[in-house]
């Protein structure tokens, strides 16, 4: 089957993409092949003939989604990546050269080599659907655009627009790309086609002038009209990246490299280079880790599936009981998505601060250009806070987001199973406490769930599901379907203490505590974490959670766990002597002047007299990385997870688990499951310590020489 239809009416031709058997349009080869025979075959009849081209889109909402990953994965060699970019290129050219006038007519989303070959026609047009999204993510992949997106955009939006869109890889609607000029006119979506036509037929008649970009201001023109102005640009650029990325991603700087070196010369200079920074990257470990972390992603956009048979109901108001951080976020982002709340708490206060935050974060979207002003008034106003239970009466879904204590839950769930229908679904948001446990209390456990959210609720993509021995498939395919609407990613977990994720992080930072009482320094343990690419280090983690919250959940783990999950005594020791009962976010480190510091008196309020250790660098991350790849390990014997690619996702999307290194498990994986369990028993030996002891099913996997995934 084809993937190009081209149709010619009149003196105009359309070419629509509609690659088989697939969701969205992309170029892979059969379609370059193709391409490359129809521009040849309009080659020859341009001009007299025919004399406008649109290239459309038969899929809803797609233009064209990019380059074909499963290809650009399979790449080897930076050879073959040069000629494949080159090939690319060489047929884009062509296109770009047709005696024609040219329009991409974009109904959707038009990423990567789906932008770089609207870039190679004359005119871009658009249709007004929110779907229209318009952007080079390649970055995201560990890439830069390799069809002449680095050469072709700066020409039409300006360097210092095109370089930003490069660096961030983020989309930009359509009224966006008109503002900045990337598109020339905008259609309605029913008659993006034809208004096209309309539109090549007033340039050939030459009755339309196209205004492109806006004039620039002083600032900008400075920095992009002079060398030095380029310069100056061009060095920010890098640190910022820098700053960023902390420089594990390494695309980003070559995509700065490339445009500052080829901007303002030859297209065929800039064409090569372009073609060999992108192969140095496609063949890279970090770009090959995240393109698989994109498929984990697409997957889990579907998975767990709902079951077919079961029909998930409506939710169209919610309660939330508890307005502190958590319900106060989980509130803010209910009205993100337009569903209305009703935000319970027993404190007026918690009620007036979660308001406020949640206007600083509308506010802040307002700012961004995400939300228009009218928008945040309408969404602010979904939220409806109260002291009382009025309202939760024909709500389809409560969210509970109480403190983290079992008799205050459970009496919450009494309540709600009293005052809800018996059609509500009713969720926890506890960090560690049993479902099972709580959903006794309520009148119909059958309907509750656990529905754990990460801290900031805005930020944290993932939600972890619980399901308890007693919730219904009903209320289970509900929970699912609603946490999707607000764009989290879903995982389905067992109901054990921590649940998942929480369980294998726990015991990392529980080891970031030993080996601070074993005397090393706590910003050595958290520069360590940081250099593996975590976002934080644990002791800063621990901070940021507040030390009484880590201490609470440690202890309700090690209750449930035993000895291998013993609270690092050093936990208890700085919760009694500092803050005792309160919480805080400055314990560890204190903060003064906006900079962040190690508290001078913590080694000693820790009993700690010397903090200076023999222990390396390198064993010190072994032992922080090793304990979450045995606790996960345990996880998929005990089934709490279903298998690797959940952890990986959970890891990934709720603690910032570095991408680039494709998942705790398949990084377990690059390291061999027998050296990490041949390691672990040398720590247990060292340090008499049950907690390394290897489980069984990863010294399962070490004897019959196998990974997470599969034969290593
Ligand atoms: P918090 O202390 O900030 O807020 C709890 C709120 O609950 C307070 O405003 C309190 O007044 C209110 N409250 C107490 N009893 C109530 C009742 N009977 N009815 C209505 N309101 C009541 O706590 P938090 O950090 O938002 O945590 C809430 C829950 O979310 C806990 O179960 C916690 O384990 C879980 N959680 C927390 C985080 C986190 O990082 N903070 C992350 C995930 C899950």
């Amino acid at each position: 089957m084809d993937a190009l239809n081209l149709k010619i009416e009149n003196d105009i031709a359309i070419l629509e993409f509609d690659t088989p058997d697939s969701r969205v349009n992309v170029l892979n080869r059969q379609t370059m092949q193709e391409l490359d025979s129809i521009v040849d075959q309009l080659a020859a009849r341009a001009g007299s003939e025919i004399k406008g081209l649109i290239v459309s889109s038969k899929k809803e909402g797609i233009f064209i989604a990019g380059a074909d990953i499963k290809e650009i994965e399979k790449i080897s060699s930076a050879k073959e990546a040069v000629e494949k970019a080159q090939i690319g290129k060489y047929i884009l050219n062509k296109l770009g050269r047709l005696n024609l006038i040219t329009v991409a007519a974009i109904n959707g989303a038009c990423l990567g080599g789906g932008l770089e070959l609207a870039l190679h026609c004359k005119y871009r047009t658009a249709s007004f659907s929110e779907a229209v999204r318009i952007g080079l993510p390649e970055v995201k992949l560990g890439l830069i655009p390799g069809f002449g997106g680095t050469q072709k955009l700066p020409k039409i939006v300006g360097l210092l627009r095109a370089t930003n869109m490069i660096l961030s890889g983020e989309m930009v609607s359509g009224p966006d790309a008109l503002r900045y000029g990337l598109v020339d006119r905008l259609f309605p979506p029913m008659r993006l086609v034809e208004d096209s036509r309309d539109f090549i037929r007033e340039l050939l008649n030459g009755r339309v002038a196209v205004k492109r970009r806006k004039k620039q201001g002083l600032r900008n023109s400075f920095l992009e009209n002079t060398p030095l102005g380029r310069a100056v640009f061009f060095d920010q650029a890098g640190k910022n990246v820098i700053k960023k990325t902390k420089g594990f991603y390494p695309a980003p700087l070559k995509a700065i490299e490339v445009i500052k070196r080829t901007y303002g010369q030859s297209a065929e200079r800039g064409s090569l280079l372009e073609s060999e920074a992108f192969s140095k990257l496609a063949v890279t470990e970090i770009s090959k880790n995240l393109i698989k972390v994109f498929y984990l992603n697409e997957e889990f956009k579907n998975f767990p599936w709902v079951d077919a048979a079961i029909k998930p109901a409506r939710v169209d108001k919610c309660g939330i009981v508890g307005a502190g951080v958590m319900g106060g976020g989980i509130a803010q982002l209910l009205g993100f998505y337009d569903i209305p709340s009703r935000l319970k708490d027993i404190n007026y206060e918690a009620l007036k601060t979660a308001l406020k935050t949640a206007k600083g974060l509308f506010d802040y979207a307002a700012k961004k250009r995400i939300l228009r002003r009218h928008q945040v008034d309408y969404k602010l106003g979904l939220i409806s806070p109260t002291v009382t239970y009025k309202g939760f009466e024909n709500t389809d879904l409560v969210i509970e987001a109480v403190v983290e204590d079992l008799n205050i839950k459970q009496k919450v769930f009494k309540e709600l199973g009293e005052i809800t229908t018996c059609a509500a679904v009713l969720a926890s948001n506890t960090s560690s406490l049993p479902i099972t446990k709580i959903a006794e209390a309520a009148n119909s456990p059958d309907r509750v769930v656990g529905l754990h959210f990460f801290n900031p609720v805005h930020r944290m993509p993932l939600v972890e599901v619980i399901r308890s021995s007693r919730t219904s498939d009903q209320a289970l395919a509900t929970t699912i379907r609603f946490a999707r609407r607000i764009g989290k990613v879903v995982i389905v977990v067992k109901d054990v203490p921590g649940f998942l994720i929480n369980r294998i992080l726990l015991s990392y930072l529980n080891e970031a505590g030993f080996l601070f009482e074993e005397g090393m320094k706590m910003d050595d343990i958290d520069r360590i974490a940081r250099d593996f690419g975590m976002p934080m280090g644990p002791i800063e983690l621990i901070d940021e959670i507040g030390v009484d919250v880590g201490y609470k959940v440690a202890k309700i783990l090690e209750g449930a766990y035993g000895e291998r999950m013993r609270a690092a005594p050093i936990l208890e020791k700085v919760r009694d002597k500092m803050f005792p009962g309160k919480k805080t976010k400055s314990c560890f480190y204190i903060r003064a002047k906006n900079k962040k510091m190690p508290n001078p008196d913590i080694y000693k309020i820790a009993g700690i007299s010397r903090a200076d250790s023999a222990i390396s660098d390198e064993v010190a991350l072994k032992r922080m990385l090793y304990v979450m790849i045995n606790e996960a390990a345990r996880c998929l014997e005990e089934g709490v997870a279903d298998r690797p690619q959940t952890v990986d996702i959970g890891m990934i999307m709720g603690t910032g688990f570095p991408p680039f290194r494709a998942g705790l498990l398949r990084y377990a994986d690059s390291l061999g499951t027998d050296n990490i369990v041949r390691t672990l028993y040398d720590f247990e030996k060292a340090k008499k310590a049950e907690r390394f002891r290897p489980c069984n099913y990863l010294i399962s996997m070490a004897q019959t020489k196998r990974g997470f995934y599969g034969t290593i």
